[in-house]
């Protein structure tokens, strides 16, 4: 992701002014009031879809829909669906609207959990609004102050350091080793911390009991891999702080985030969610313009109610959400490395090769023995399959075999496992 430019960053600061309103009182607008703005946002942006983005007039021409159909609900839930393979197929020059392309828009690479590899770019308006969606994600765990210090253990740094020095920003790899990170913590001291879950449970073993309890910190949010309720109480006991999930995907950008009262409420105003009968959430972004995504197949499961919530908003409440779990590996020498880590140790080369990976599936055999399964792309040749190879066995230490396999079809899709990193002795040993 590139930085934000000066023209941007004000941009940044002037929505910020005049959307943090509308963002502060949109949760407490009835269900009714929002179904009237989602809708009064969404005629538009399929007619823009339609007149503009080449996929979408294709997809809608097909199913014989014209945008003066769009007139209500029930007309909206017949368009046809979006799937990540057909984002992949299309893009760029069929997903974006015309006149645009990836330079001139903020593109996020993503395999997901699932390991096929997708760009999703947006313009920087939308931007501005994801990040004012951050900081109010952050507010429902407490009242996040602008002189307060997130860390964010994340794989790639966010496009700015603080909004004009507020709101401080500190940011380490998740590819660091854990002891990087607990010194990270000790030095920065955040009020805030956002990581991985699986990466939470490594920070909370390697810590004492009287490191955790002398940290400022107010809440933790942690973001893109399943975890339970008890494990996010386990965590906030040994924290003296609320661990709160946050629900995000790169396609939908902010989805839901669960409030102090551990409720997950769906951020109606930055995307319409749906689910489909199967339980699959499908979910529509109502700013972004650049490359729209809508009914996209989110692929996780969940189930919408409306009701109460004691923190006061009114957003409708997403239960019984499962998205997927990625294995964790454990070395001959004990050492483990958690699904983060891994899913991140794979991003790294994902963002290096663009095109050269298509997809990928990282198998621990046998506890000595790790094998990269990768479809191979544009571009790939021995000198990338030799640096992978070297910085994995970096990863995995002299003890493990560790080979690349150029591969037709990845073990998972075979299986019809989505996960793109398996333990095999693990996934034995457990079902
Ligand atoms: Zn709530």
């Amino acid at each position: 992701m590139r930085d934000l430019n000066t023209r941007e960053m004000l941009a940044l600061v002037r929505t910020l002014l005049g959307g943090a309103r509308f963002l502060h009182q949109a949760p407490r607008w009835s269900h009714d009031e929002m179904q009237a703005w989602q809708f009064a946002r969404i005629q538009p942006l399929v007619r823009h879809a339609w007149t503009n983005v080449p996929f979408y007039r294709q997809l809608y021409t097909a199913a014989s829909f014209r945008p003066d159909d769009l007139r209500s609900w029930a007309d909206f839930q017949r368009l046809p669906t979006v799937t990540k393979d057909d984002v992949i197929a299309n893009y760029p020059a069929r997903m974006l609207a015309d006149g645009l392309s990836p330079e001139h828009l903020i593109v996020s690479r993503s395999s997901g959990s699932s390991g096929k590899v997708l760009d999703i770019a947006y313009d920087s308006r939308a931007m501005v609004t994801y990040t004012l969606a951050g900081l109010r994600l952050y507010q429902m765990g407490f009242s996040y102050r602008p002189w307060h210090r997130q860390l964010y253990i994340y794989t790639s740094p966010y496009p700015f350091r603080s909004l004009f020095g507020l709101y401080p920003l500190h940011f380490i790899s998740t590819l660091s080793p854990v002891d990087e990170i607990v010194a990270a913590i000790k030095r920065v001291r955040p009020d805030l911390l956002v990581c991985y879950p699986s990466h939470l449970q490594q920070i909370a073993r390697a810590m004492t009991d009287a490191d955790c309890s002398t940290l400022p910190l107010k809440s933790i949010s942690v973001n893109s891999e399943m975890s339970t309720q008890a494990e996010r109480d386990a965590l906030a006991e040994r924290f003296h702080c609320p661990v709160l999930d946050e629900y995000s995907s790169e396609e939908l950008t902010r989805v839901a985030a669960q409030c102090r009262h551990k409720t997950y409420h769906l951020f109606e105003d930055i995307n319409y969610i749906e689910t489909q009968s199967d339980g699959v959430i499908v979910g529509t972004n109502l700013h972004n313009y650049a490359m729209p995504m809508i009914r996209y197949v989110q692929n996780d499961l969940g189930a919408i109610e409306v009701r109460p919530c004691d923190c006061g908003w009114r957003f409708r409440h997403l239960v019984n959400l499962q998205g997927r779990k990625n294995d964790s590996f454990i070395l001959p020498s004990g050492k483990v490395l958690s699904s983060g880590f891994l899913l991140d140790a794979t991003y790294e080369f994902l963002l290096a090769y663009r095109t050269a990976v298509k997809d990928f599936c990282l198998i621990q055999e046998a506890t000595d023995r790790v094998v990269l399964q990768i479809v191979a792309g544009t571009g790939w040749d021995s000198d990338i399959e030799r640096k992978i190879t070297q910085r994995f066995r970096e990863f995995l230490g002299s003890d493990v075999e560790f080979h690349v396999a150029t591969v037709a079809i990845c073990d998972k899709t075979k299986t019809g496992k989505r996960n793109p990193i398996i333990n095999r002795i693990h996934s034995r040993s457990q079902s």
